[in-house]
């Protein structure tokens, strides 16, 4: 057996079977690269979901992290630490909200923007406790808590998990009158509308022009707040800080979480303003290791990169030169190429029986890591630090693995 069939091996036999990983076992990462425990390297298309915007192991971050750890830890938010006041000024100057709950992971963060909706809802809007009400969007992806899967519609999110939590409305995505319609209907009792302002696991779906600015004004005008899952889509992943920056929409709630600590411990965090964090009162939700000190070290080193190295001006010009390569590309294996900045998909069309698994197994072959969603859509998201050239190399790999399979 070679070390890569062991190591498999050794998860299928002791590990939940929870994930169906492409097998490729990585054990070192630099920048864009990967390396597998043969030696072998790899262009990360993936970025572990975008966790890993800043590229891996940026030595800034993990530099905050190892002096941090040498000092301290975690002490809970039974007691005051030094550093979490700091990273709360920074981050709420950072995205320009009054303040922000820090949490661990999106799931966590997507959770607490839910409490903080019902609270708002049922405190400052007036709804009666047991009426309050969500709308969210077909073909979401939050996270996997219970009340998170209690709004999907995918099957293998919710199948089988018992009964789920009730007060959500769920509407079709991009579709403005649907919207219009619940509101029209329901408004008096909804609290919020929470969306995806690009449905990433959906496969990289781009909402028409106009749409997050019409849906925020439609909540607006019905007193609903409008809250942003900028989990996957934000911290310059689209070409923008915020993907709802495309539009000039400024989320009443805004959810972070993944590339906010580059990659290297769980951050997340939710952001809004007085009128909706202060009607959580102290004991009233939290978190052993929201906002510890490593966390806050960690995500200020991980933001500084992003404004230093210029990320969210990259990821749009890369996305740009990304499409247009792939457009060149011939293939009638292509069906579509959808994205912004450099959140991608590809499409692709089954034939002679082989799928978007084959083509990621032959970039994998080649010397590139992407993984199918849905059976036949690539997602294409390297980490933000690529450089043109390196861009350029991958996607010819990726166009040879697209005509070969
Ligand atoms: C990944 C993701 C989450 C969940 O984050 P976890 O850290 O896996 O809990 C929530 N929302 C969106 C949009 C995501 O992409």
């Amino acid at each position: 057996m070679t070390k890569t069939e062991q190591l498999i091996a050794m998860e299928e036999r002791y590990g939940a079977h929870n994930y169906h990983p492409l097998p490729v076992v990585l054990s070192k990462g630099e920048g864009p690269f990967l390396w597998d425990v043969e030696g072998k390297r790899y262009y990360d298309f993936l970025s572990a979901y975008s966790a890993v915007n800043q590229g891996h192991c940026h030595p800034k971050i993990v530099k905050a992290l190892c002096d941090q750890a040498q000092t301290l830890t975690l002490t809970s938010r039974a007691f005051y630490n030094d550093s979490l006041g700091e990273y709360e000024k920074y981050m709420t100057e950072y995205f320009g909200y009054d303040r922000m709950l820090p949490m661990n992971t999106g799931a966590e963060g997507v959770e607490t923007a839910l409490k903080l909706v019902r609270r708002w809802g049922v405190v400052k809007k007036g709804i009666p406790n047991d009426e309050v009400m969500i709308v969210c969007c077909e073909g979401n992806f939050h996270g996997r808590t219970l009340a998170i899967v209690s709004m999907s519609n995918d099957p293998d999110s919710y199948a089988n998990y018992g009964p789920l939590m009730t007060g959500f409305t769920r509407i079709p995505y991009n579709d403005t009158k649907a919207l219009e319609k619940v509101l029209e209907e329901h408004g008096k009792k909804i609290a919020g509308f929470l969306l995806e302002p690009i449905q990433g696991e959906a496969g990289v779906f781009v909402p028409d022009e106009g749409y997050l600015k019409t849906c925020f004004d439609l909540c607006k005008k019905h007193n609903v707040l409008f809250i942003a899952d900028e989990v996957q889509t934000g911290i310059a992943r689209t070409g923008k800080l915020l993907a709802c920056d495309h539009e000039g929409v400024r989320p009443d709630i805004v959810i972070l979480g993944k590339a906010l600590s580059g990659g290297v411990i769980p951050v997340s965090a939710v952001l809004c303003d007085d009128d909706i964090m202060l009607n959580i009162k102290p004991g009233e939700h939290g978190s052993t290791f929201g906002g510890f000190p490593l966390a806050g070290k960690v995500a200020m080193a991980a933001l500084d990169v992003v404004k230093e190295e210029k990320l969210a001006e990259k990821s749009e010009y890369l996305g740009k030169i990304f499409r247009d390569a792939m457009s060149q590309c011939k293939s009638d294996r292509i069906e579509l190429i959808r994205g912004r900045g450099l959140l991608n998909a590809v499409v692709i069309r089954p034939k002679d029986g082989k799928q978007a698994w084959d083509v990621c197994m032959k970039m994998r072959d080649l010397g590139v890591l992407a993984k199918p969603t849905h059976g036949h859509i690539i997602r294409f998201a390297p980490p933000l630090v690529i450089t043109e050239e390196q861009l350029r190399e991958a996607i010819a790999l990726i166009i040879e693995a697209i005509e070969t399979v």
